[in-house]
């Protein structure tokens, strides 16, 4: 892991983190593009916040925009985790053998405690790109609606092995597809965005819109096969209609007003994604 202090524009402490799969290089990418752009800290602030500690609780700390390279290995060889998945890994154990499980603490304690945190990811499911809550804080509301995404998956009722799931005020985002082009560049600008909301970056004013909840409630098996997905992400699936269907599987859908999250042929190896269902909006945070 890596981890890189940035000044921050106001009081904030903010994180960005990316690299927590190794193939998916924009994260890393986007980064060091930005511990590029943004203003070293001052010796003195340097001094003040040291690699992987923080002045938590400190009324008096400055702000700080905190980068995270998490996963050096797995990015170096190109492939999605060494041992383990590290976002299925967390909390993690400081004592465990695989690489990613024992990793999974120093991240969690690189970023915890931060007013906000920001977990940069693409995937291999078509666009838009969307964000992902486990809780929503108010600093979650902000940075859900200070990004330039329509859609925010709460992802509460799913999984508790992600870094949203057990630090505060972290919003994963699903930049766009794996090793374009276009996820490095939209995922700089949503990461601007991201500082802005939180008055780390004063370049310009943030902007606030509102965004659609969509809630994940059922994962969607594969079987073998050639698979075959005939929804888009959130898409809605009319009712009896099929999402997708392998040698093993047909999945029919027999509730109303579901879409799909993560939708992908190819892209996961045990599912085709996650059934979800739009639950309402996000309204900007009140001024
Ligand atoms: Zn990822």
């Amino acid at each position: 892991m890596e981890v890189i202090d940035r000044r921050s524009a106001g009081p904030a402490r903010v994180a960005i983190v990316g690299g927590i799969h190794g193939d998916e290089p924009a994260g890393e990418r986007i980064v060091r593009r930005l511990a590029a752009a943004l203003p070293e800290l001052s010796g003195e602030e340097a001094d003040a916040a040291p690699d992987g500690e923080q002045a938590v609780g400190d009324g008096n700390a400055r702000g700080v925009i905190r980068l995270v390279v998490a996963n050096e290995p797995a990015l170096e060889a190109g492939v999605r985790y060494t041992d383990v998945d590290l976002n299925r890994s967390f909390p993690g154990d400081a004592d465990s053998d695989e690489y990613e499980r024992a990793l999974a603490p120093r991240v969690a304690e690189a970023v915890r405690g931060m007013d906000a945190v920001l977990a940069l990811h693409t995937s291999h499911s078509a666009p838009p790109p969307f964000a992902i809550y486990s809780e929503c804080t108010e600093s979650v509301r902000r940075t859900v609606t200070g990004m330039p995404v329509d859609y925010v998956v709460d992802s509460g009722g799913l999984r508790s092995t992600t870094l949203d799931s057990v630090v505060d005020h972290t919003v994963s985002v699903e930049v766009g597809r794996q090793g374009s082009e276009e996820a490095a560049e939209f995922g700089y600008e949503a990461s601007l965005a991201f500082l802005r909301a939180h008055g780390a970056l004063d370049d310009e004013p943030p902007t606030f819109t509102e965004t659609t909840v969509v809630e994940g409630f059922e994962e969607v098996p594969k079987g073998g096969g050639e698979p075959h997905v005939h929804y888009r992400n959130f898409e809605t699936i009319p009712q009896g209609a099929v999402f997708a269907h392998d040698d093993v599987y047909t999945h029919r859908v027999e509730g109303a007003d579901v879409v799909p999250i993560l939708a992908s042929e190819h892209g996961y190896e045990d599912i085709f994604g996650i059934y979800g269902r739009i639950t309402g909006t996000i309204d900007p945070p009140e001024e």
